[in-house]
Order: structure tokens, then C-alpha cells, then sequence
């Protein structure tokens, strides 16, 4: 349900992103990979040549609106489709309330927010062009539950919640589904300074009793962008191994 569809993975290079990659290329997805350099793409591109795909790679920084609608612009002109945005590139930076640097909230609005939904705006404009085509973005349990420590991301993974139900809602006539993956605790380097009793006690919250794998967000991603989620748009679906039932 995915061969031979155009789909794009910003922050492709590790985690998630990598994890949604590989996952694509093995249902048969032409995947386009987003990094910020080569050599932080060279394992991904690896792992799918490995699969036996050429995966087509761009280069930006999400906040560098220019590079981000050039690559639309270059994959417009290799492919002449885009099918599907997993819109998954992100920033965390935690503190306390009282400890939060206004600068540390910009640079996650920036990146998280702005940047996400430009990079929506952008990927829309090829999609459009398609009868059907699929964004995933990606929000997080925190951001529809909130955490100590965690405003800030919060607030930014809130506001994927918005943009994809406001996408989803504007889009729909055009045939673009949008939906976002709200994931839990996934092991990756975003989590990989969680250590001790604090990542004990983020375990006692988790009904499956363990952490969460990238792979098994990238599961159903893959499924979002599928066809056989067809009728299925403005909804979040929580990876989370029961964190929140
Ligand atoms: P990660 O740190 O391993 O990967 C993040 C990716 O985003 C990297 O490829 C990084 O290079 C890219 N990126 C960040 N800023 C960028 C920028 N300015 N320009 C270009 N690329 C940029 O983290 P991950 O766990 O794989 O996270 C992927 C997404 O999942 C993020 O949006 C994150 O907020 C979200 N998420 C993760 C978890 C978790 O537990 N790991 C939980 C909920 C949501």
C-alpha cells in the first residue's frame, strides 16, 4: 500500500526519523531523506540501499526557509510528486518553570512549530496536485498531557496538535490527509539523558512495562501514509505502550 509512493522524512538522519525511513523503503515508499548534512544521512541512506532503494536526499536546516522550498522544488523536478510528509525533524530542551531561558522557548517554537508548519505549506503545494497524499506529523504524549520540567515542549507539541487538525480540516477537499502520532517515551537520543530513578519513574507510568522503540512509531506512521488509512484524517494517535489510557 505504499510501493512506489513519494514520501518525505525530515530529521531522517537517527531515531524516529531513520526508524520511519527504513520502514517506508521496505513497504516499497520512494523515500526522499531529510538531513542537515550528508555524513549525518550516510547511516540512513545506508540502511535503505541496504533494502535495495536509492533513496533521493535534501539538505536544510528546517529553520532555513529558502534551502526547505528549493528541496521542495528539487524533488518537484526528480520525481514530479510528493505522496507523503512525515513532518518529524524536532527539538526537547527541558527546565523547570522558573528556570526556563526565553531563548530555549523561542528555539523550540522556531523549530517545533514554525518550522514544522512551513514545512507542511510547502510539501501541500506538490501534494495538491495528487488525488490523494498523506502528512504525518509528529507531535507527543506531552504535549497533549504536559510534563514537569516540560512547558516549553509542551506548548510546541501542543501546537503540532493544532496545525493538524487545522490542516486536516482545510486539506481534506484538496486530498490531503493530515494526522500526527502523539509517541510516549521512545528510546533515542532525544531521551537518552533520562537516567536512574527519573527514567525509573517515567517506567511505573507506562501499563506495558517497558520503553517504547523507534521502530514501533515508525509501524504506524507507515500506516497513516497508507492507503489503508484512507478515511482517516485529524486524528492523533497515541504510541505511547499505554502511558495514557
Ligand atoms: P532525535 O533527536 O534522535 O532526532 C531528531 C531529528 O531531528 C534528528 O534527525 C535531528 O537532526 C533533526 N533536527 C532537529 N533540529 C533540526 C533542524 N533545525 N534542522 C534539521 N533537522 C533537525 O529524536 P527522536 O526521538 O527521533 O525525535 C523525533 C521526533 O519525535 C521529534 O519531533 C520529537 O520531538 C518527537 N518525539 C520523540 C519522543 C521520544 O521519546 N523520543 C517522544 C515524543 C515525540
Amino acid at each position: 500500500m505504499l510501493k512506489g509512493k513519494v514520501i518525505l522524512v525530515t530529521g531522517a538522519t537517527r531515531g524516529i526519523g531513520q526508524a520511519t525511513a527504513v520502514v517506508l523503503a521496505e513497504r516499497g515508499a520512494q523515500v526522499v531523506l531529510h538531513g542537515r548534512t550528508a555524513e549525518g544521512l550516510a547511516e540512513t541512506v545506508a540502511a535503505v540501499e541496504a533494502i535495495g532503494y536509492k533513496p533521493f536526499t535534501v539538505l536544510y536546516d528546517v529553520t532555513d526557509e529558502l534551502n526547505m522550498k528549493q528541496a521542495i522544488v528539487a524533488i518537484k523536478k526528480e520525481f514530479g510528486r510528493l505522496d507523503g510528509l512525515v513532518n518529524n525533524a524536532g527539538i526537547m530542551q527541558e527546565g523547570l518553570l522558573g528556570m526556563l531561558k526565553t531563548a530555549s522557548v523561542q528555539e523550540m517554537m522556531t523549530v517545533n512549530v514554525t518550522s514544522a508548519l512551513v514545512q507542511m505549506q510547502y510539501a501541500s503545494k506538490l501534494m495538491m496536485k495528487n488525488d490523494s497524499s498523506s502528512i504525518v506529523n509528529v507531535s507527543s504524549v506531552i504535549g497533549l498531557h504536559g510534563a514537569e520540567g516540560s512547558a516549553a515542549y509542551a506548548a510546541s507539541k501542543a501546537a503540532v496538535v493544532g496545525f493538524t487538525k487545522s490542516a486536516a480540516k482545510e486539506w481534506a477537499a484538496r486530498g490531503i490527509r493530515v494526522n500526527a502520532v502523539a509517541p510516549g517515551f521512545i528510546e533515542t537520543d532525544l531521551t537518552a539523558h533520562y537516567e536512574g530513578t527519573r527514567k525509573e519513574g517515567v517506567l511505573s507510568t507506562i501499563k506495558m512495562q517497558r520503553f517504547g522503540q523507534a521502530r514501533e512509531v515508525a509501524n504506524v506512521i507507515a500506516f497513516l501514509l497508507s492507503d489503508d488509512a484512507s478515511y482517516v484524517t485529524g486524528q492523533i494517535i497515541g504510541v505511547d505502550g499505554g502511558m495514557v489510557i
